[in-house]
């Protein structure tokens, strides 16, 4: 499909109780691979955001009485709708974001997942019912959906990050609010028709995309009709985020930044080690809160792992993401680009070596060479905050001990990768890590089935899962005298 043919399909407005908006003001999404405007779309105001609120809080009811089969229904029907539309909505993706066309196609196939694994536990929620231990009465304990919910969500991942979301919101019988990240508003907007089209019940799903996240989502925030906050992005956003849902106590999901350390051990399988490297690298090319940030490697193995690694890293294609076989796509924008630089000067300055890559890419596009650095000291700026880019920073370590106290040398706690032929060290390491997850002896670890979240500074509660739905539900417990 051509390109403005795949833009033209997508509705620029706010999606509120099932009608598009138009508004007076407008903000540009652009090409990161070309810095050009792809199209306008609306910007709210914080009058738009409460009358979205407005919208979810006054389809609550129904929406919560609406059988779970029949909400079921309507998610399997979206999961099926979203494949089908793969092509378009991955091109759309690809030209807003920047990622190559095959790793788009992946994610609007992992974002469907979603919407099938909620279809298949909104039906499954369950309840208790007991005698007291002191006997009489009668524990019954039912599961309510919270209610309104305002799910906010980065521009990373934009289309997966919304379903992961909506997907447990829909099931579990709440109505919702949605701000999409500014640079990335299209495939939420491409979503929202597909939605519609699929029968979601007018006010049910709310879109509101803005050019002032704050002044737009503060007030809805403190709206006592809002009972719920699902956010992905950083983690000083989340911060600030969570202050202002103290105001009012309210319920909140966050998953937020990471920075995971990477470890190979001397015994690891070192083509796999390096396979999983080149994957928690490069997905998203480097821009993943999963990403592999810190990259430990023991010192018999060291050398070899980055030669390897090196060699594969050089030899990425880089590219618009729309070209055949391309692999590295831009950064977001010139931003990212000037953070990684300064991280990489940072690093070299330090004393680390550069063995490929660390230059921007002149030209308009946002691109950065695939880069392999070793000897990173753990003073490195890059070692204390997310690179964002397609940066792999090495450094050496000895003992087992010496490398768990380094990997956990952070506020951050959402995944790690530990590589090693000895399954009980590895269960040892996997333990030891204070993350939420771990890959042992693989690089990725989203999977929808999955609980996805991280502890210490990178969030509370889990995405996905067995437990994804209870985020947005809460537990009510009924006693009764007999
Ligand atoms: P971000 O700057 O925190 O933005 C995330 C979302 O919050 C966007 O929609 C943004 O809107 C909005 N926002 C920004 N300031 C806000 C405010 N004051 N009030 C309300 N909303 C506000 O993060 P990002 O740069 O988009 O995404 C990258 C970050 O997300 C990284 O730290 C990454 O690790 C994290 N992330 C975490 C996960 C996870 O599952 N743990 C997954 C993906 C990404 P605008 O776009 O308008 O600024």
């Amino acid at each position: 499909m051509a390109e403005q043919s795949a833009i033209a399909t997508v509705p620029t407005g706010l999606f509120i109780a099932g009608r598009w908006r138009a508004t007076t003001d407008t903000l540009a999404v652009l090409d990161p691979a070309t810095g050009r405007i792809l199209c306008q779309v609306a910007d709210a105001t914080p009058d738009d955001g409460l009358d979205a609120l407005a919208a979810a809080d006054a389809a609550q009811a129904e929406w919560a009485r609406t059988p779970a089969r029949e909400r079921s229904d309507l998610l399997m029907r979206a999961y099926h709708a979203l494949l089908d539309n793969t092509e378009r909505l991955a091109l759309i993706m690809t030209l807003e974001m920047g990622k190559p066309l095959t790793e788009a196609r992946g994610e609007i196939a992992y974002a469907a997942e979603f919407f099938r694994w909620f279809a298949e536990e909104a039906v499954r929620l369950d309840g208790g019912y007991m005698p007291a231990p002191t006997g009489g009465s009668r524990f019954l304990v039912a599961k309510q959906p919270v209610g309104p919910s305002l799910l906010i969500t980065p521009w990373n991942f934009p289309m997966a990050m919304g379903t992961r979301k909506i997907g447990p919101a829909l099931a579990a019988g709440c109505t919702c609010v949605i701000k999409p990240a500014e640079q990335t508003p299209l495939s939420m907007l491409a979503l929202a028709e597909i939605l519609r089209e699929a029968g979601v019940p007018d006010g049910v799903v709310n879109v509101v995309t803005t050019s002032d996240p704050g002044a737009v989502t503060e007030p809805m925030i403190l709206d006592p009709r809002s009972r719920k906050l699902s956010f992905t992005g950083s983690t000083a956003v989340g911060k600030t985020l969570l202050q202002q849902c103290a105001r009012t106590v309210m319920r909140t999901s966050m998953e937020l930044g990471g920075n995971a350390p990477f470890i190979v051990f001397d015994d690891a399988d070192l083509a796999e080690a390096v396979d999983g490297a080149m994957a928690a690298k490069m997905r998203n090319i480097g821009q993943a809160c999963t990403a592999a940030n810190r990259i430990f490697a023991q010192r018999g193995i060291a050398d070899e792992f980055a030669r390897r690694l090196a060699e594969r890293m050089a030899a990425l294609p880089m590219g618009r993401g729309t070209e055949p076989g391309v692999v590295v796509g831009p950064l977001i924008d010139k931003d990212a680009v000037a953070k990684v630089s300064t991280l990489v000067a940072d690093a070299r300055q330090r004393g680390a070596h550069l063995i490929t890559g660390g230059e921007p890419v002149d030209g308009p596009g946002n691109f950065y060479a695939p880069t392999v650095l070793t000897g990173v000291p753990d003073q490195a700026q890059m070692c204390h905050t997310e690179i964002f880019g397609p940066v792999a920073a090495i450094a050496e370590f000895d003992t087992e001990d010496e490398v768990v106290r380094r990997a956990n040398n952070t506020p951050y706690g959402l995944v790690g990768y530990v590589f090693t032929e000895n399954l009980r060290r590895g269960l040892r390491v996997c333990e030891a890590l204070e993350t939420g997850m771990v890959g042992l002896n693989q690089g990725v670890v989203s999977n929808p089935a999955a609980p996805f979240g991280g502890v210490k500074e990178s969030g509370l509660g889990r995405e996905g899962g067995l437990t994804g739905i209870d985020e947005f539900l809460e537990t009510k417990y009924i006693g009764v005298k007999l």
